[in-house]
């Protein structure tokens, strides 16, 4: 299992990651094929980035951790992301 550190962006392989979490850092566990995803989106040119399958669980693992990033780091909350996730089944 690996991890995605959102503090300091970076993977952490399950060997290491007991020193991250006695440092305090905001860990999130990733799998393999959501990390494979997380690569693909990064490292393929734009026109390529559509042709990338993903399971639905990567997909909502990737969604939600896509968003705690982004909020982190803008370092504020959005009032209609707010209004969205309280009307959301
Ligand atoms: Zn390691």
């Amino acid at each position: 299992m690996m991890f995605f550190d959102m503090a300091d962006p970076c993977i952490i392989c399950g060997d290491c990651i007991g020193e991250y979490r006695s440092e305090g850092h905001d860990m999130t566990e990733i799998t393999p094929s959501l990390l494979y995803s997380m690569r693909f989106i990064v490292f393929s040119p734009v026109d390529r980035i559509y042709k990338l399958e993903i399971k639905s669980d990567d997909l909502k693992n990737l969604s939600a951790l896509t968003e705690k990033y982004l909020l982190r780091q803008l370092d504020r909350n959005f009032r209609t992301l707010d209004y969205y996730r309280s009307v959301k089944l």
